[in-house]
């Protein structure tokens, strides 16, 4: 629940630091279950309404002066495999960015269940398995790492949250017989990383590394610094347009935190 002091921050926001949406969005979601296919669908229609293309990460970062919105999800849903005609129906590709301690052909129910009470997730707690992954994969979409297990890195010692990095990437390449170059971290936000943990990533390979720290859709974007905003499925398309829009770099600067609370 929000306090009354979010509340009143992210009006200020709104009221007064409201920019517009940029060209460049770069957007996150976690589960995608059946009752949400529908508030899904009129967020791609809206955006593609507003002359949006859905591209790739390469793309992304590649094309000046054309509105682009890169489509995110974190985390580990079987419910993504079970979306997959949506997402071809409305023509749209995705990353998915995989906890590896959950693919339900290698873990027991009690780490499944572990896992989705530390995520704090309460619908429908299935994870992928490993050749559903591979179906995803092989559809078109890409698949990031989001460590192993989704424990905030900074609360680790340096040599855990290392391991935790580079067993969810080397995992996910087994599992996929393909080099994993993206990579978003736990919670997102810029208390929950570090700058030395950003070089270890660049060093074992990751070519793009994504926060989420909502309001930031218009500070830069660069590869080893992706501005993802969440957008929530169960709130309004006008509540979610106006987190894209408003712009809480100073207040993220400053108190570390986001300026809308989410
Ligand atoms: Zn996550």
């Amino acid at each position: 629940m929000k306090s009354a002091i979010q509340c009143a921050i992210r009006s200020s926001h709104l009221r007064f630091l409201d920019r517009g949406l940029p060209p460049r969005l770069a957007v996150y979601m976690h589960s995608l279950e059946r009752e949400q296919y529908g508030p899904f669908r009129v967020f791609v229609e809206y955006m593609r309404s507003q002359d949006y293309d859905f591209v790739d990460l390469e793309t992304f970062f590649a094309c000046n002066g054309r509105k682009v919105i890169y489509l995110s999800f974190d985390d580990n849903y079987r419910a993504w495999f079970d979306a997959l005609q949506l997402f071809s129906l409305l023509g749209v590709k995705a990353t998915f960015y995989v906890n590896t301690n959950v693919i339900r052909d290698r873990t027991c129910a009690s780490d499944i269940e572990a896992y989705y009470d530390r995520i704090d997730h309460h619908q429908e707690r299935i994870p992928l398995s490993s050749e559903e992954l591979k179906t995803l994969s092989s559809s078109g979409h890409a698949i990031g790492s989001h460590t192993h297990s989704h424990f905030l890195l900074t609360s680790l010692r340096t040599c855990e949250a290392r391991s935790e990095i580079s067993r969810g990437k080397q995992e996910l390449e087994d599992i996929l017989g393909q080099p994993v170059d993206h990579f978003s971290y736990p919670f997102g936000m810029r208390r929950h990383f570090s700058e030395e943990l950003r070089h270890y990533c660049r060093d074992i390979g990751f070519k793009t590394i994504a926060n989420a720290i909502s309001a930031m859709q218009h500070s830069p974007q660069t590869p080893l610094h992706i501005q993802r905003s969440l957008w929530r499925l169960d709130q309004s398309l006008e509540h979610n347009l106006g987190n894209l829009r408003v712009d809480g770099a100073l207040f993220a600067e400053i108190t570390g935190r986001s300026a809308l609370g989410e």
